[in-house]
């Protein structure tokens, strides 16, 4: 049987400050550092991985970015490439997430190029997938979940997730307070390894599955419970250490 280690990342999205930063990750390192047996990390935006760099190094988080270029390098003005992530010590970098797949236009197309850019510049993707409300109220769930998944498989090939993470991302759930049921998201979980189980059966028994979407120390337990559910994406909450730390905490007794 596949052991898959509970694995939680923290997304701050557009939020922070240098000084504001600099009390959030101490105070991390201090709470996390009574935590064990789980991974963690923090993606933050460009211009604070420096910081990020400093304030982790040697303290077991990890830490990467929010995006990535599907690019090398070159005329790309204001682009930054996966190997600029790893020169900042970046070990994971989000793809796909829904707020730029909606706002930004990201097409499923280019996030399969965003994510074959980060496994060439050996930055490990954490790959978004999810529905909308509508989708999921129009019994759409698995079709759109299944076609954002196979443009990476199709792109990259499933034994590419052997060195990647994907997280299921309910759009309808993120940020809103609303969190998916255990129950319903063991099943979009369970969906989405059997989907890379078609292609191999290996890579899909040891990828982690991280759920997202309103998450907090409150009820993390129950989802990561859940035997498909192999940690969490945390957006609000991965802006107060408490709450990452309480997050990370049923992460550790659930392992
Ligand atoms: C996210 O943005 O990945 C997320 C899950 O946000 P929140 O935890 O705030 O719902």
């Amino acid at each position: 049987m596949a052991m898959r280690t509970k694995f939680v990342a923290g997304n701050w999205k557009m939020n922070g400050n240098l000084a504001s930063n600099q009390v959030l990750l101490q105070a991390l390192v201090t709470a996390l550092s009574r935590v064990a047996g789980v991974k963690c990390a923090i993606c933050a935006p460009y211009p604070y991985l420096a910081q990020v760099q400093q304030l982790l190094s040697g303290s077991g988080i990890a830490w990467g970015a929010q995006n990535v270029s599907q690019f090398e390098s070159g005329a790309y003005t204001g682009e930054i490439s996966g190997a600029m992530l790893v020169d900042f010590g970046c070990r994971y970098v989000i793809v796909g997430h829904s707020e730029r797949r909606s706002l930004l236009g990201e097409t499923s197309e280019v996030v399969a190029e965003k994510y074959a850019a980060a496994l060439k510049a050996g930055v490990t993707p954490i790959l978004c997938v999810g529905e909308t409300l509508n989708e999921r109220e129009a019994g759409a769930t698995e079709r759109v979940v299944g076609e954002q998944l196979d443009a990476v498989l199709t792109h990259s090939g499933a034994l590419s997730f052997a060195h990647a993470v994907i997280a299921y991302e309910p759009v309808w759930a993120i940020g809103t307070g609303k969190t998916a049921t255990p129950e319903q998201a063991q099943a979009v979980h369970a969906f989405i390894r059997g989907r890379v189980a078609e292609h191999d059966a290996t890579v899909a028994g040891n990828v982690q599955v991280l759920y997202g979407g309103s998450v907090k120390g409150s009820n993390a337990a129950q989802l990561l419970a859940m035997p498909d559910i192999d940690g969490g994406l945390i957006g609000g909450a991965s802006l107060d250490a408490n709450e990452l730390a309480a997050i990370c905490k049923s992460a550790s007794s659930a392992n």
